[in-house]
């Protein structure tokens, strides 16, 4: 985004409005930290802010300093479709396309708020007034703090901002390991720590969460692990029986697909999980190095990411849908050796 596009969001702040910041349905902390970073931003200058979410998310992320303010659209639609229609800012974080915001898409594109995308998604739409788009970014909590620091500088940041934006560049990074992890993100976190983020409590809340049935369903997960070492490739599903039989909560499964991807020599990983009542099975795609798994993911599986990570659904049934996926692999052979 241009320096006078800044200037002019700078100006649409500076007399307080009715603001309302969304992000993707499934929010994970990446769209949680960005949305009550910039909620705790905000609320510093006497707007009216509401953060409205699509949906619930896992307990590992329900300590967040304002966490405790989010509407669920989900559960609140009334509300919440009155808040976005009388809107006259509207802020959509972490995603690129409005369908990302599951039933709140078509409330956010009949509202006549002036619209500003921050996100760090590959080719996002066009339907914001002002685009804050760079998929070099670790994290949309990465540009919320670069978005700040352009508008007024750090010194505005507290520590609930800074807590918020620790968590979401953390997971995004899968703490501060994945390539995306520049030399400029561990400045940032350096700054988020100065101002109040502990990051020791951080970490805990969310990586040292975990129930004895969680780590059971692990041990499954890790059980059904297939190779397929000619294409440096390895899979792991979870059928809604085992996740039955392992009490799963919204939130179990969440980096799990990393194990695959942790076995020597794999650069590509995926895994399958069915859901029985919305009758899809999930997916997430996670590589190494230079495969792409957002074009992967937007050719096979009706869905998109990044270059290193990924997700994607499919109608089939889990079996079917396994084998299409490794029907696909020879086709991609090339690159999967390269
Ligand atoms: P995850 O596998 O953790 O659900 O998602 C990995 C990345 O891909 C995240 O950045 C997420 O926003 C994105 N993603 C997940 N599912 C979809 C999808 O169905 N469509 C698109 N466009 N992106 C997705
Ligand atoms: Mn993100």
């Amino acid at each position: 985004m241009i320096k006078e596009e800044f200037s002019e969001i700078k100006q649409l702040l500076s007399n307080p409005k009715r603001i309302v910041i969304v992000a993707h349905k499934n929010p994970d902390g990446d769209a949680i930290g960005a949305s009550l970073g910039l909620y705790h931003y905000l609320k510093q200058y006497q707007h009216e802010v509401t953060v409205i979410l699509p949906n619930d998310y896992p307990d590992f992320l329900k300590w967040v300093p304002g966490e405790n303010h989010i509407l669920k659209y989900e559960t609140n639609v009334s509300p919440s479709n009155t808040l976005i229609e009388q809107a006259e800012l509207l802020f959509t974080l972490d995603f690129n396309t409005l369908h990302r915001a599951g039933n709140m898409e078509a409330v956010l594109a009949k509202t006549k708020a002036i619209k500003v995308l921050i996100d760090h998604h590959q080719k996002p739409d066009n339907y914001a007034n002002y685009t804050y788009s760079d998929v070099t970014m670790s994290s949309t909590c990465e540009m919320v703090y670069h978005f700040i620091k352009q508008l007024d500088g750090i010194d505005t940041i507290d520590a609930n901002m800074a807590t918020a934006l620790y968590l979401g560049i953390m997971t995004d990074t899968g703490s501060f390991r994945f390539q995306s992890t520049t030399s400029t993100t561990h400045r940032v976190i350096a700054d988020l720590i100065d101002k109040g983020a502990n990051n020791t409590n951080i970490h805990n809340s969310v990586y040292d969460n975990n129930s004895y049935s969680r780590l059971q369903l692990l041990g499954k997960a890790l059980s059904n692990l297939k190779l397929f070492t000619e294409y440096n490739t390895a899979y792991i599903s979870l059928s809604q029986e085992e996740l039955n039989t392992f009490n799963f909560k919204k939130g179990d499964t969440e980096g799990i697909v990393n194990y695959a991807l942790s076995v020597k020599n794999i650069r590509f990983a995926a895994i399958f999980i069915e859901h029985k009542q919305e009758g899809i099975i999930k997916i997430s795609f996670r590589s190494k190095g230079t495969f792409d798994v957002n074009q992967f993911a937007r050719n096979n599986f009706n869905g998109g990411g990044h270059i290193n990570a990924a997700g994607g659904k499919s109608d089939l049934d889990l079996n079917s849908t396994i084998e299409k996926f490794v029907n696909t692999l020879p086709h991609y052979e090339p690159k999967l050796n390269s």
